[in-house]
């Protein structure tokens, strides 16, 4: 018997396919939007003005100061930027790093934002923002946050680095398979969260092999975007708790501490969890999902250990503290004592257990 449940869908205006850059102009359009600015991080500049220059008349300049973590000093350069061109709208190209400040534009002046996504990291589909004050990053969820149209185009994926995709990719599983266990999941959100992980399991060796693998491309940034719609639909648990807590603390780097840790949560929520686990399991073909996780990255050569990453010893304990003095819910308890053992063995790259 199916429980009861609430469903409640993310309202964005979705378009997903290969070349549909081109039409940009006609979502602007859309909007009634005449003077839009443009986002994007130094990295991606290039491909901004691009789509600037595509824009024509519609584009009133752009902005390449996106960086990770949303510090409130950047959004306050753009909100001048923006006010200063008189733009009416934003649509930020790139990552989580050039959405989240397309968010944070949003959040100060209410401006419509259209995000076109280059990454399989799934904030285009959330209405989360997480922002860094002094070293601080806070998160707010406010359904004003969600950007109202969002254009996928595979084009766009194609020189996404290899290391990087296979990160991205192991980010958006895990929103999935937190979506699978999370208390206010149900049915429509397990069903997208099980087509997400099947998708990109499907494409990320197939990227690995050949990084313009149209088809593959296609299939991962499909399932990043069902992953995506998992984090903006259930709550988020014990992974991404420890992920923020790693990412605000040590600035570790987002998709790939992901990636470090995913497979030890997976293990540690096993029995815990054990039908969503078991769905895990079963897509990935194995009883033990979260060794299958780590051997994953591995094969796929992604970072298996934290220290890889610059996390310091050290800091497994500052990281445990952390984690349990202001926990999400989780499906097993957590204690300080097992989230550090956890920690210890993220940290060494050992096996999950
Ligand atoms: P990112 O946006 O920082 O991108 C990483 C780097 O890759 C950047 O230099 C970027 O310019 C470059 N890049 C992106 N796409 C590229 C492409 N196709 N080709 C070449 N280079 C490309 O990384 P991310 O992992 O997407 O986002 C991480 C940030 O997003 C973090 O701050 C994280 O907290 C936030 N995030 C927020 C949410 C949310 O719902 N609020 C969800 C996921 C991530």
């Amino acid at each position: 018997m199916i429980p009861g449940f609430v469903y409640q869908g993310t309202p964005s205006r979705v378009v997903f396919g290969t070349g549909t850059l081109a039409r940009l102009p006609e979502e602007v359009d859309r909007l009634g939007l005449r003077r839009v600015l443009v986002l994007s991080t130094a990295q991606q500049e290039r491909e901004a003005r691009d789509l600037a220059a595509r824009l024509g008349n519609r584009a009133a300049g752009v902005c390449a100061g996106a960086v990770m973590h949303t510090p409130v000093e950047v959004t306050a350069r753009a909100v001048e930027h923006a006010t200063g061109l008189g733009a009416d709208g934003l649509v930020s190209l790139g990552g989580g790093s050039s959405i989240g400040l397309g968010k944070a534009i949003v959040l100060r002046t209410g401006l419509p934002h259209i995000a076109v996504p280059t990454t399989y990291a799934g904030s285009e589909m959330t209405p989360i923002l997480g922002q860094t004050r002094d070293g601080i990053k806070t998160t707010q969820r406010e359904p004003g946050l969600l950007p109202g149209t969002v254009l996928y185009d595979v084009d766009l994926t194609l020189s996404l680095p290899v290391p990087m995709s296979v990160t991205s990719g192991m980010n958006a599983i895990a929103h999935a398979v937190e979506a699978l266990y999370a208390r206010d999941g149900n049915p429509i959100v397990t069903m997208m969260a099980e087509e997400g992980i099947a998708a990109l399991l499907r494409a990320l060796p197939a990227i690995v092999g050949n990084p313009t693998d149209a088809a593959a491309r296609s299939d991962a940034l499909y399932g990043a975007w069902l992953c995506g719609i998992c984090l903006g639909s259930a709550g988020m648990a014990l992974h991404h708790k420890l992920c923020h807590v790693l990412g605000g603390t040590f600035d570790l780097p987002h998709a790939e501490t992901h990636t470090v840790v995913l497979p030890h949560v997976v293990a540690y929520n096993a029995r815990a969890a054990a039908s969503a686990i078991g769905r895990v399991g079963a897509l990935m073909g194995t009883a033990d999902a979260g060794t299958a996780m780590q051997a994953l990255a591995r094969r796929l050569g992604a970072p298996t250990a934290l220290r890889d990453l610059g996390m310091p010893e050290a800091g497994i304990e500052r990281a445990a503290e952390l984690a349990v003095r202001s926990p999400y819910w989780n499906p097993r308890a957590v204690d300080r004592d097992s989230l550090h053992a956890l920690l210890a063995r993220a940290w060494a790259g050992a096996p999950p257990m």
